[in-house]
């Protein structure tokens, strides 16, 4: 079977090579992909924005399946257009799509189909949101209504910063459209993770869950990033807490989708924060994390493709897993998620024989990769317990490695609560 793969990052980088170790698959292709993925697939030289080239592609070399990897195509309706092609893609519909797309449909989402999450308002009105604040005091959380890739959450430890962020976004406009709404919301105390699940319509299968690292330094210190390294499972995360987050979250979300007439088709991410009162929702992503993806399919012992033909023909995929943990530290530009270099030469941190290595931004020149994005590589380990993963990934990082133009945190999978165990 032929399988293409949309997006160039760390993310589709595990879809293609966890696709790859499957033997039913024929031709795996990626566009536009990163030349760190040529060993595993054949990249195309079509960006995730170009639809009718893209479905012409997929018509040309009889593709039998596609998967997006990336939020914004999806919303801008590329698994409709798909459908409409009449080809087979794990993906949702733009309509579907809207439970990451927009916050304050998120949030009025879940509070019809009592998911529990943070409490909230949503203003379009700078002095209403401003009264709102005072009268609920801080820390609170504010986030622009629509895609911000990351930066458009403020947490705001007093009322100046939280008022700041409402001149940001619903005066000075910063994130123009995306922030012409902002939800204003509880600021929620407990540890966080992501509990994934492939879906269709009704059908849940939930994965592993994973725990992120989203601030840019060690002890979560500085700006929030796409994510800077991530492992699974999650030892404090006990089955209890899985069980009720699959049942009261993505069940719920699941059927109360397809009771607004936007039946789910694809990866469904909650980012959860374990309070007190049990799970409660963050966000809603509609497609695969990253960096969780990137230690999350490693541990999957089915093969991807047919976990996903599974799902989309109505049959339990029998999810079977490593009973392992991986670990994955992210290297990035020095700068990110602010300005920073590109065409820096990257170091060589290939797989060996403990350890694997995930492209993201990368390309080409004759003496090796240059770096080309924020987020460069992920490298990763398997261990029997999180410490040993840790241990493995540190020890390749630390070896013989140049970093000079890159940074990474020394504290993945290191936390307070992550010592605990
Ligand atoms: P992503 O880049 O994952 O899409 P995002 O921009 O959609 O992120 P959120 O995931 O909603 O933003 O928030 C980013 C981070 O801010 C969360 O991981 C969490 O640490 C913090 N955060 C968000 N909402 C709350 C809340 N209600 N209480 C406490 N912390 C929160």
């Amino acid at each position: 079977m032929n399988v293409l793969v949309i997006g160039r990052g760390g993310r589709e980088h595990s879809i293609v090579k966890k696709l790859s170790e499957s033997k039913q698959v024929e031709s795996l292709f990626v566009a536009p992909g990163n030349v760190g993925m040529a060993k595993q697939a054949s990249c195309v030289a079509i960006e995730e924005t170009e639809s009718i080239r893209l479905i012409g592609f997929a018509k040309e070399n009889n593709i039998d399946l596609t998967i997006i990897g990336p939020e914004n195509p999806l919303l801008n309706g590329l698994a409709n257009q798909f459908l409409e092609a009449g080809l087979r893609v794990y993906a949702p519909t733009k309509e579907a799509a809207l439970i990451e797309g927009s916050k304050s449909f998120a949030k009025e989402f879940m509070k019809k189909h009592q998911i529990p999450t943070a409490d909230y308002e949503t203003f379009t009105d700078p002095e209403a949101a401003k009264s709102y604040i005072t009268k609920k005091g801080t820390p609170i959380v504010i986030k622009a209504d629509g895609l911000a890739a990351g930066k458009g959450v403020v947490v705001a430890a007093t009322k100046e910063v939280a008022f700041q962020a409402i001149e940001d976004m619903l005066v000075s406009k910063a994130f123009s459209d995306a922030g012409a709404k902002v939800v204003v919301e509880e600021f929620l105390t407990g540890s966080e993770f992501s509990l994934m699940a492939f879906v269709h319509g009704e059908n849940v299968y939930p994965m592993i869950p994973a725990r992120d690292h989203k601030r840019a330094f060690d002890d979560d210190a500085g700006p929030n990033t796409g994510g800077m390294g991530a492992y699974a499972p999650v030892p404090d995360i006990t089955d209890d807490a899985i069980a009720f987050a699959t049942k009261h979250i993505l069940h719920r979300a699941a059927t109360g989708l397809v009771e607004e007439g936007r039946a789910f088709t694809g990866i469904l991410y909650a980012g959860l924060m374990m309070t007190e009162a049990g799970p409660k929702v963050i966000e809603f992503n509609a497609r695969f994390g990253d960096p969780e993806t990137q230690v999350i399919l490693p541990l999957l012992k089915n093969d991807l493709d047919q976990v996903m033909l599974d799902v989309l023909d109505g049959k339990d995929p029998a999810l079977d897993w490593e009973e392992q943990v991986c670990l994955g530290v992210v290297l990035a530009s020095e700068g990110y998620p602010g300005p920073y270099a590109k065409g820096v030469a990257v170091p060589n941190v290939e797989a060996d024989q403990e350890t694997f290595t995930v492209y993201a931004g990368v390309d080409e020149s004759a003496s090796g990769y240059l770096s080309d994005g924020g987020r460069v590589l992920l490298v990763g380990a398997k261990g029997i317990t999180l410490t040993e993963a840790r241990k493995r990934v540190y020890e390749r990082l630390e070896s013989n490695v140049d970093t000079n133009g890159f940074f990474y945190r020394s504290d993945i999978g290191k936390s307070r609560e992550d010592v605990l165990k």
